[in-house]
């Protein structure tokens, strides 16, 4: 996420490391770097304009904090401004019962996906949640929606699959004291914006008076992406946004221009092709992650939400005590892996550490298959592993007995560390080590 824009303001703070104080001769040259930035991110003009302009008179002013270094100072201003032009985060206003979420946006922005994703995490917290197919002009629409709702568990309506007017309007009878709390409605966009389906759109408004109208526009359109938001609510007055592909490498200005040029809060990302990868919209958490200052609080809540709690708790245990089993680190890797790809964690955190990720991601790999491919005794006891087991393992696992070796030699002194620990003795001086 935003790894060009990221790169390229960091480049803009490194001009004020080491000076003294911010004088306007210092900042001019990090400001003009921090407009080129945004420029080339494809943020709109205008907001670039107002951006530099908020951000030279802070900078410039008198509000420079003496506890900062300068570049630290710069950071600050510009992670303030950041959360300004995103606005305040916007939640989902749901008053009616059941309430009506109605899904707009051009064909391919991930509108259909991002449906069945919203369902689902509404499913999580709790509401009893309904879809309707009423996207009858992308072939294929229909059934796909029928298809994420048997993943989550939420039922479909999708009536003659033929008419979206009449669709909604059996939708409306079928969940009439039905006890459903939120009813999303899957509409028809098209390659481009149109007339006919802006009235269709229109009429689909009138019949539900929707709680809230989510327009999905695709990050990586960048700002044709930004023009038809505008549009859109200008025709519709949209309640918010669903920013997806933020996964992809957007660059940045879809996400720091819609609610400056619309005045309208995005309320959710959508991160990645998995029905889990939508996120709410945090603009102070996005700022951090703009900067490059991960972003910690997502990453925690993205545990919290997928991790089972007890397990993690008693693996956590063993290892402390040192009977942490090959059994154990296949658990274990199994529930990290419900936190995404490795390269997914590594961004949310602090200066995103450079790690090789692939490799890292490879070597995971090679370790997993080695596990999976021993038996439930070799896992829980490594040691009766000889010569002929080691072989059938690595056959099985398409490594060579040296990988399965290695394995178990890391594990073993994994397992000595962690003995050590225990007793209380640290087999190295921790002073100066930095969390
Ligand atoms: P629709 O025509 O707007 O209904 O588009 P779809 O929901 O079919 O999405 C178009 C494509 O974008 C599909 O391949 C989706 O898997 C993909 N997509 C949707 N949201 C995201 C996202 O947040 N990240 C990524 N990487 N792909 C997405």
């Amino acid at each position: 996420m935003f790894e060009g824009l990221q790169e390229k303001l960091s480049k803009a703070f490194k001009t004020l490391s080491g000076k003294g104080k911010i004088t306007e001769k210092n900042i001019k040259e990090a400001i003009k770097m921090v407009k080129l930035s945004l420029l080339e991110a494809d943020v709109n003009y205008k907001v670039v304009k107002e951006f530099i302009a908020e951000v030279t008179e802070k900078a410039t002013g008198e509000e420079v904090l003496k506890s900062l270094t300068p570049d630290q100072m710069f950071i600050k201003i510009l992670r303030d401004e950041l959360i300004r032009v995103m606005g305040e985060k916007s939640q989902l206003s749901l008053v009616h019962s059941p309430s009506y979420i109605m899904m707009v946006g051009l064909q391919g922005s991930g509108k259909t996906t991002s449906a069945a994703k919203l369902a689902n995490l509404l499913k999580k917290k709790g509401k009893k949640t309904f879809l309707v197919a009423a996207d009858t002009y992308r072939p294929a629409a229909i059934d796909q929606l029928i298809t994420l709702g048997k993943k989550i568990d939420v039922p479909v309506f999708y009536g003659d699959r033929k008419d979206p007017v009449k669709i909604v309007r059996e939708a409306i009878k079928e969940v009439k004291d039905s006890g459903y709390n939120v009813v999303i409605f899957d509409t028809a966009g098209r390659l481009h914006v149109d007339d006919e389906m802006m009235n269709e759109l229109e009429e689909i408004k009138d019949i539900l008076n929707p709680d809230e109208i989510l327009m999905v526009v695709d990050a990586m359109a960048g700002q044709d992406a930004v023009n038809s938001a505008k549009i859109f609510n200008e025709r519709l007055d949209v309640t918010g946004y669903v920013v997806t592909k933020m996964d992809g490498d957007a660059r940045g200005g879809v996400i720091l221009s819609i609610r400056y040029i619309t005045n309208k809060p995005i309320k959710f990302i959508g991160v990645g092709e998995k029905i889990e990868d939508l996120e709410e919209f945090h603009p102070e958490r996005i700022a951090s992650r703009i900067l490059g200052l991960g972003d910690v609080l997502s990453l925690i809540e993205k545990a919290e939400q997928e991790l089972d709690k007890d397990k993690m708790q008693k693996l956590g245990k063993k290892m402390l005590n040192a009977e942490f089993t090959l059994e154990d680190f296949q658990e274990q890797l199994k529930e990290i892996k419900k936190l995404g790809s490795l390269s997914k964690i590594v961004e949310m955190l602090p200066g995103s550490p450079k790690v090789d990720i692939n490799q890292s991601e490879k070597e995971l790999k090679v370790i997993e298959a080695i596990i999976n491919s021993m038996t439930p005794e070799e896992r829980r006891n490594p040691k009766i592993l000889n010569a002929s087991r080691k072989k059938r393992i690595a056959k099985g696992s398409g490594t060579s007995v040296q990988e399965v070796n290695k394995l178990l030699k890391n594990y073993e002194e994994m397992k000595k560390m962690m003995k050590i620990f225990k007793k209380g003795k640290l087999p190295f001086n921790l002073k100066g080590f930095k969390i």
